[in-house]
């Protein structure tokens, strides 16, 4: 399969995902950074090294490095877009429908459960193998922020 190729049948739908492809948001480490996940797809030879900083129970910086197919890469720049400035609870609760849009029983999301761009990326359910593509980096996420206290104590400053 080529490189590049965008299994994708809605042309808006694909031209979101081109777009986040050729032009990726948050495509830089972030330095520093409190966690990085390197996530591997060796069926695609999809990398990406996700890291994160946070600041008070919100992701206050996000950016991946990496290389790989447009669909992992797009997925990669909609998250970071998506979670920068989220609760970490936010962020695990969208990472967590995302997943289940495209590995759940094909239900839909409620009503109201807007998902915004990633909403383009539904499609790819309809392509087994390219499904891990997608959810390679929001896997990393979940990966990091499960190991990231949700309500962290409030940090305390003493003065003397
Ligand atoms: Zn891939």
């Amino acid at each position: 399969m080529a490189l590049g190729y965008t299994p994708v049948d809605d042309d808006l739908y694909r031209e979101i995902i081109l777009d986040h492809y050729r032009n990726p948001r948050h495509h830089q480490a972030v330095d520093p950074a409190d966690r990085v996940i390197e996530a591997n797809n060796p069926l695609c030879g999809d990398e990406i090294d996700l890291s994160y900083r946070l600041d008070n129970g919100t992701v206050a910086a996000i950016g991946f490095m990496g290389r790989g197919c447009s669909i992992s890469q797009a997925s990669a720049s909609m998250l970071c877009e998506a979670v920068t400035g989220m609760s970490v609870e936010g962020a695990t609760s969208l990472a967590e429908r995302f997943r289940a849009m495209l590995t759940g029983d094909g239900a839909t999301p409620p009503d109201g459960d807007d998902i915004g761009d990633l909403e383009a990326l539904r499609g790819v359910r309809a392509y087994p193998v390219r499904v891990k593509c997608a959810t390679l980096v929001w896997n990393a996420l979940l990966e990091g922020l499960a190991a990231t206290p949700a309500s962290p104590a409030p940090a305390t400053r003493i003065e003397k």
